[in-house]
């Protein structure tokens, strides 16, 4: 039977077992299976050509129990309702287990930014904005970056938003440039969030960081900075791949040289002959696999093949639940995406908390806060998983989804 690579599917199934496992009755289940609200918009531009082109947009907010929503914005071509559901469920659970107090919500506009214009991308952006402007607010859903989306764009929303609510509002929005009131470090927040739990995953693994040998897929936002983060700690980047191939060094790659020739989509391959398939980059011999690019790339086909001891997702959903099955009973220490790439939305919860107060925190104090709140989620999931004999997907969706299921609980509404 072909495996299950459907996001919403897949995510609904493990939130069910998860909890079946808490002791939930079935109405919690149905509460919390689908979002409680999903909005579909059209949003017409007119293009530098001169011609008005109308694209589609979502906005869509899993449950509000513990709080306002919360989720980045994706500019994506294969932007799709579906996938905009599942990526606000995941929400739920990544601030669940971050012990945020949001839900989730998740918004996406079918685009390729890469083929538009600066002016046409502001375009897009402010009319998002405009079109989504009754159902978001600091208090109601608070938007961020997402693929292909960045400051910028944060920055061109957050002006239309205070146009409509007719005051400066910085915490409509988080992700924003910092002075309009973004955050220190929450450009890198994420990749130094997976930089935290690879650092936990190998000390439970005796696993020592200097020297350790790392694959990750993708050169985009994550993957870059993460390539970074581990090659200044000490560890040998032995392969990195982006969108078009991927590149390979048993000694480790020269991250500095790369970083400075990517482009700012994180194309870098094109630049080389000697490059191997993505095939190849996830059966290279090495101590650890980030998959930091896309969903679905850990499959039961390669999920046997794959020599790593650890497994850290940095992308969403980039491990099949087959595979997840595959690399658990095989001893190797997955960490699941809803807790490794849980470093953004932690710094964007930062970023409102600081716009709220108006008052700005240094690099310091947000490095100690992200680092506290990431070390204690892992140490938590690890030992849901390690107690109950589970896998620490479900563990993590444990600890998610009780968040909310017992918000929900207490409001009265199951
Ligand atoms: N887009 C990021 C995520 O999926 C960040 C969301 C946020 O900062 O609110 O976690």
């Amino acid at each position: 039977m072909a495996e299950n690579l459907n996001l919403l599917t897949s995510t609904q199934n493990v939130i069910k077992t998860a909890l079946d496992k808490l002791g939930y009755e079935e109405s919690m289940y149905e509460l919390l299976k689908e979002p409680m609200r999903i909005m579909e918009v059209r949003i017409p531009v007119r293009m530098d050509d001169g011609n008005v082109k109308v694209f589609t947009g979502f906005r869509a907010q899993h449950n509000d129990a513990v709080g306002p929503t919360k989720g980045g914005v994706r500019f994506h071509p294969e932007v799709n309702r579906e996938e905009v559901m599942a990526l606000s469920m995941w929400m739920t659970l990544k601030c669940g287990i971050v012990d945020l107090p949001y839900g989730g919500g998740k918004g996406g506009i079918i685009c390729d930014p890469r083929e538009m214009s600066m002016h046409e991308i502001e375009k897009l952006s402010r009319g998002y904005v405009r079109a989504i402007s009754q159902i978001v607010g600091p208090n109601k859903d608070i938007p961020a970056p997402d693929v292909f989306t960045n400051s910028q764009i944060m920055a061109w929303m957050f002006d239309e938003y205070s146009k409509i609510d007719e005051f400066n509002s910085p915490g409509f929005i988080t992700g924003k440039p910092i002075v309009l009131g973004g955050s220190q470090g929450r450009d890198k927040a994420t990749a130094q969030g997976v930089t935290i739990v690879i650092n936990e995953a190998a000390k439970k693994r005796g696993l020592d960081m200097k020297g350790a040998r790392v694959v990750i897929q993708g050169f985009g936002n994550a993957g870059s900075f993460l390539a970074k983060f581990l090659h200044d700690a000490g560890a040998k980047v032995v392969g990195i791949s982006d969108a078009y191939g991927a590149l390979h060094d048993p000694d480790g790659l020269d991250i500095d040289y790369l970083l400075d020739r990517r482009d700012s989509f994180g194309t870098v391959t094109t630049l080389f002959d000697n490059t191997i398939s993505n095939k190849e980059l996830f059966e290279l011999d090495c101590d650890i696999i980030v998959p930091a690019a896309i969903s679905n790339q850990i499959t039961a086909e390669n999920a046997p093949n794959i020599k790593a001891s650890i497994v850290v997702e940095a992308a969403n959903g980039p491990t099949t639940a087959e595979a997840t099955k595959i690399l658990t009973d095989r001893g190797i220490l997955l960490v699941p995406d809803v807790l490794a790439s849980a470093g953004g939305v932690t710094v964007s919860y930062f970023e409102w908390v600081q716009n709220n107060q108006g008052y700005y925190w240094t690099q310091e104090e947000v490095d100690e806060k992200l680092n506290k709140k990431l070390v204690d989620a892992f140490e938590n999931v690890y030992n849901v998983a390690t107690t109950r004999n589970i896998d620490m997907r479900l563990a993590a969706y444990m600890v998610g989804a009780r968040r909310t299921a017992e918000a929900a609980r207490f409001r009265g509404w199951v």
